[in-house]
């Protein structure tokens, strides 16, 4: 049996480090990091088991991090971690998708015996551990760790710029994103660079995956603003 691959999301290192040390003598394999952006990147790339959150983070908080993951798969058992205690903050956490709630100081065992228990329940309904990875809009599913998608129009091989816009698109599912903001994180360039790529490759996302590119539904145009992705598709937003 492979062993399950534990997210860990912690911005303390000191607890971090026991954590991880505990968990991997349990057998787990476990990546660490800081940061929630962290968090999302790796989600996104790669399958995990289990996801342990702290709910207090630099940047975009536990509880934003929580809803974007529970949003791509909905079924991705999530622990949350806070040193807060009131009932409102463990009640917003489980509102936003997490499963189960620890307040610190926890005691390991207990910790240890949660992992556990959640790992073993979601094996019963989690049979197709690649589902993860995969992104599903239209008739269209994107895997974007083996760079490749189905589409009606068949298998398409996609490059690493294609994988990292629809990366974030993916990621900012229903919101306008800027030309700006699209060339920095696509192509790291300075927004201010005058370029058609962008365009160009808003034309090809819509001949791989749109029923009809001339009248797009998921790849939008938001006039002056920049781009939108729509998963459910739009026919009125363009
Ligand atoms: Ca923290």
């Amino acid at each position: 049996m492979i062993e399950p691959h534990l997210l860990l999301v912690e911005d303390e290192p000191g607890i971090a480090r026991g954590l991880v040390f505990n968990l991997e003598e349990e057998g787990y394999r476990v990546t660490h990091v800081e940061t929630g952006e962290e968090a999302l990147d790796r989600a996104w790339d790669e399958y995990f088991d289990l996801v342990i959150l702290d709910l207090m983070l630099p940047g975009i908080d536990g509880t934003e991090v929580c809803r974007k993951l529970r949003k791509h798969d909905s079924r991705l058992p999530i622990i949350m971690l806070t040193a807060k205690c009131e009932e409102k903050d463990r009640i917003e956490g489980l509102e936003v998708g997490a499963d189960d709630y620890l307040t610190k100081p926890f005691s390991l065992d207990e910790f240890l015996l949660r992992v556990k228990g959640m790992l073993r329940r979601s094996e019963w309904y989690r049979p197709d551990s690649g589902a993860a990875r995969r992104y599903q809009f239209g008739s269209n599913e994107v895997n974007l760790k083996d760079q490749k998608a189905r589409t009606e129009k068949g298998e398409i091989p996609l490059t690493e710029l294609e994988v990292r816009m629809l990366r974030t698109f993916f990621q900012h599912e229903g919101e306008t994103l800027s030309r700006a903001g699209l060339l920095t994180a696509v192509w790291g360039v300075a927004p201010d660079t005058e370029t058609r790529t962008l365009d160009n490759f808003i034309v090809r996302m819509r001949k791989y995956f749109e029923p009809d590119p001339a009248s797009p539904v998921h790849f939008l145009t938001v006039r002056g603003r920049g781009y939108r992705f729509c998963r459910d598709g739009d026919d009125d937003g363009s």
